[in-house]
C-alpha cells in the first residue's frame, strides 16, 4: 500500500514528443534520483513546493499578511524561509502579480484519467496517446496502475518515461502489464561516475534496462541525454552503445543539452548547479551525433553476440533513421536505430 499521495506537477497537451503522435503528459512529482544536471528539479522532491519569480512581484506585500507560518519577508534575498515553509499555497492564492506558485497537485485518480482522456480523438487521428513522466512516475505503482487501467479501458496507446531507477517487482507487476512502450534514459555508463552524477550507483538502471529489454511485450526506446563534461564523453556513449549491444537495444536516441531548467533552480530558492545557460551550439551537436554514428559504426566486443542474439540489430553501417525534433522538455532529439 502506497503511503504516499503523488502530486502532480503538470499536465502538457499536444506533445509531439514524448512518444509517437499526439500526446498528453503528465508529470509526477518525486524522484528517487538527484541529477546534477536535473532539468525538472520542480519535478524532484515529492511534496509540494512554492516557486517564486522575482521579476513578476510587484511588492504587495500581501504574501507576508497570508503566510500562517511567517517563512516570508521581502527583506529576504531569497523571499521565502523554505525551513519555514510547508507549500500551503496560501501566499500564492493572494499574489497579484502572479510572482509566487504552488507545484504540486493532488489529482484524484478518475480524474487524472479523464483529463488525460480529454484528446482521445486526437491521439486515435494521430496514433499517440498518453505518456506518464516526472520526476519518477514509478514511485507510485498503485496510483499508477489505477491510471493506466483506465486509460487501457479506452484503449488509449501509453507510455512511462523513466530513469530506470526503480523497485522491478512492484514495477513489472504492476505497471508494465499495462504499457505499450516504455522511454529509458541511459545517463552514465559508470558506477562512480552515476553516484557522482545522479546520486546513486545506476546498478539497478542497468539491472532493470538488462530485464526491459529482455522481454518482448512492450517496446522499449532508450534515451541518452548529452549533458556538457558529463555524459557527452567519448568513453561515455562508447561504454553505453556496448552495454545496449550487449543488452539487446534496437532504438536509442540522443537528447541534446537543454539549460531551461536552470531558472527553476532559482525560484525553488536552490543552489544552481554549474551548467552551460545557452543550448549547445548546432555545430557541437552535429559533431557529437557524428561521434554516436562512429560509435555505432565500430564492431565491439559484444558484435558477434549481439547478432546473434538480437536480429533487430543491423550489421554496421547501420542505416540510420533520423528525426529532429523538439520534445516537451525543449530537447532537441535524433532518433536512430542501432
Ligand atoms: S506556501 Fe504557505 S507556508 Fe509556504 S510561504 Fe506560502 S503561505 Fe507560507
Ligand atoms: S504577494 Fe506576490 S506580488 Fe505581492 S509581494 Fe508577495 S510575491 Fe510579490
Amino acid at each position: 500500500m502506497e503511503t504516499r499521495r503523488p502530486l502532480i506537477v503538470d499536465i502538457k497537451r499536444d506533445s509531439r514528443e514524448d512518444g509517437p503522435g499526439i500526446r498528453t503528459v503528465a508529470f509526477f512529482k518525486g524522484c528517487p534520483l538527484r541529477c546534477a544536471f536535473c532539468h525538472n528539479p520542480e519535478a524532484q522532491e515529492t511534496g509540494p513546493e512554492i516557486a517564486f519569480a522575482e521579476e513578476r512581484c510587484i511588492q504587495c506585500g500581501e504574501c507576508v499578511k497570508a503566510c500562517p507560518r511567517a517563512a516570508i519577508a521581502l527583506e529576504n534575498f531569497d523571499r521565502i524561509d523554505r525551513s519555514r515553509c510547508d507549500g500551503c499555497g496560501q501566499c500564492a492564492a493572494v499574489c497579484r502579480g502572479g510572482a509566487l506558485r504552488v507545484i504540486g497537485a493532488y489529482w484524484p485518480v478518475e480524474k487524472l484519467a479523464e483529463a488525460l482522456l480529454r484528446d482521445a480523438a486526437f491521439y486515435r487521428h494521430s496514433g499517440g496517446g498518453v505518456t506518464l513522466s516526472g520526476g519518477e512516475c514509478t514511485m507510485f505503482p498503485a496510483y499508477v496502475q489505477d491510471v493506466l487501467r483506465r486509460l487501457k479501458a479506452h484503449n488509449i496507446h501509453v507510455a512511462v518515461e523513466t530513469s530506470g531507477h526503480f523497485e522491478w517487482k512492484a514495477f513489472s507487476r504492476k505497471i508494465l502489464p499495462h504499457l505499450d512502450l516504455v522511454l529509458i534514459d541511459l545517463k552514465l555508463a559508470d558506477r562512480a561516475e552515476s553516484i557522482r552524477y545522479l546520486s546513486q550507483s545506476n546498478e539497478s538502471i542497468l539491472h532493470n534496462l538488462r530485464r526491459l529489454l529482455a522481454q518482448d511485450t512492450v517496446e522499449v526506446r532508450v534515451r541518452i541525454p548529452l549533458i556538457p563534461g558529463i555524459t557527452d564523453s567519448y568513453g561515455n556513449l562508447a561504454a553505453i552503445v556496448d552495454f545496449l549491444r550487449a543488452a539487446g537495444a534496437h532504438d536509442v536516441s540522443l537528447l541534446p543539452y537543454n539549460p531551461l531548467g536552470l531558472a527553476m533552480y532559482r525560484r525553488l530558492g536552490r543552489h544552481v548547479p554549474d551548467l552551460p545557460s545557452s543550448f549547445t551550439a548546432p555545430e557541437r551537436e552535429q559533431e557529437l551525433f557524428k561521434i554516436f554514428r562512429g560509435i555505432i559504426a565500430e564492431p565491439t566486443k559484444h558484435t558477434d553476440e549481439l547478432i546473434r542474439t538480437a536480429g533487430t540489430i543491423r550489421q554496421p553501417p547501420f542505416a540510420a533513421q533520423q528525426q529532429a525534433t523538439t520534445c516537451s522538455r525543449k530537447c532537441l532529439t535524433e532518433e536512430r536505430e542501432l
